[in-house]
């Protein structure tokens, strides 16, 4: 117990400073003296409602059979002594070095979830396709999900074996480097993302010059965020869902906006959507998620480390600590149940930025009524769930519902 000690201490101290930086730096109120009543049957008509609700009665078994199937796979992997099999087999031929088991390893047991969950996958898509939002065809979707398997397991691969390598170095003190590392990786990977990443998936290119490209630029000057281009992806070979973003941040931050908006919403909207992102942008939203995010990741090192000094648990996956390569299932599991169990926290915060960056919006323009008009052409051309279930919004709503932001704009206008 007293070896645990200093690691459930600093696990206190870390959600404390994590506590106090939310405190501080999440918009709590974005719009004093507001009192916004979200009304579906005033924003949308019923035809609009019928077809978001077939949409999503059609998306939903799927989606969340998916999830269940996934953490199913990784559960078994992980409390049972199969995964530590895989572990070791797939480094076998290599010469079964402890690298090798991670690296391989993590790649093996991250390749064999997937595989698992592909059949819902393509029932997915098919329904994306059924009601136009996909315009992919079979092979390049196939692409995308080898591409995004091998994203997500490379980067969990390099973090792990950062945390297996400070672990057999300093078996002691491994979690307190292991925090450090991870909470740098955060970081850089963030910094890098924009660089690395986006590029695997999209074509960038600078916006045409026009009257659109000088008119954001000059709306960029006027909220004082310093902007030399507008970047346009070419969302369109995917879909024709409707967005815009902001990442990176230093000399890596972009604003990004997709082709599919520039060839649908008149220049106005494009305009009322770059002010939500310029609003991201003033405020160093990317740079402040990606220090907060840091944090919690240092904190989810500590509470790994805790986890994994109760030996029932270790035994149960055939795995003798950190150091140990066989622990990679269970490390699996635990990063997966804890990413569920912490969504509702993390995207809470994320809603309440995302309001923020609109009423930002509506500063800057203005326009209430082009606010509003964007806003209803995002739901509907991407059937965004107009009435999401309490739990769906919890766990899965990064951003508030649309009718949240029409009655915001609605407040905004009573307001001025
Ligand atoms: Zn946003």
């Amino acid at each position: 117990m007293t070896r645990r000690l200093p690691t459930a201490l600093t696990l206190a101290g870390l959600l404390v400073a994590l506590a106090v930086a939310l405190a501080v730096t999440v918009p709590w109120t974005v719009l004093p003296g507001a009192d916004p009543q979200p009304d579906v049957v005033r924003d949308f008509t019923p035809a609009q409602l019928a077809r978001e609700v077939a949409f999503h009665d059609a998306l939903r078994p799927a989606a969340y059979a998916n999830l269940v199937l996934g953490l199913a796979v990784t559960a078994l992997l992980g409390l049972t002594r199969a995964g530590a099999r895989v572990v070791t087999a797939v480094a076998r031929p290599l010469g079964g070095g402890w690298g090798w088991q991670v690296l391989l390893g993590t790649l093996a047991l991250t390749v064999l979830g997937r595989l698992a969950t592909v059949p819902l996958s393509v029932r997915g898509e098919t329904v994306l396709r059924e009601y136009g939002l996909s315009t992919q065809t079979w092979g390049s979707w196939s692409l995308d999900v080898v591409k995004g398997a091998g994203v997500s397991a490379g980067l969990t691969a390099l973090a792990l074996l950062a945390l297996v390598a400070l672990a057999r170095a300093a078996p002691r003190t491994w979690w307190a480097w292991g925090a450090l590392a991870t909470a740098g990786l955060v970081v850089a990977g963030s910094f890098a993302y924009p660089l690395v990443v986006e590029p695997v998936f999209n074509d960038f290119r600078p916006l045409a010059a026009g009257e659109l490209r000088e008119d954001l630029l000059a709306l960029a000057e006027r909220d004082g965020v310093p902007v030399d281009e507008v970047l346009v992806a070419d969302a369109s070979r995917r879909t024709t869902a409707l967005n815009a973003y902001v990442s990176g941040f230093g000399s890596s931050r972009r604003i990004v906006v997709y082709d599919t908006l520039l060839a649908q919403a008149p220049a106005a909207e494009v305009e009322l959507v770059v002010a939500h992102e310029l609003g991201h942008a003033e405020r160093r939203d990317v740079l402040v998620g990606t220090l907060l995010g840091a944090l919690g990741t240092a904190a989810v090192v500590c509470g790994l480390a805790l986890l994994l000094s109760w030996s029932p648990l270790l035994r149960r996956a055939g795995a003798s600590g950190m150091a140990d390569p066989r622990v990679i299932p269970l490390v699996l599991l635990l990063l997966a149940v804890g990413g569920l169990v912490l969504a509702p926290a993390t995207n809470l915060v994320s809603r309440r930025v995302e309001a923020r960056a609109d009423v930002h919006s509506l500063d800057l323009t203005r326009d209430p009524a082009t606010f509003s008009a964007s806003q209803r052409r995002l739901a509907v051309t991407n059937l965004s769930d107009l009435e999401p279930h309490p739990l769906a919004y919890a766990f899965f709503a990064t951003h508030p519902g649309v009718t949240e932001r029409l009655a915001l704009a609605r407040e905004w206008e009573r307001l001025r």
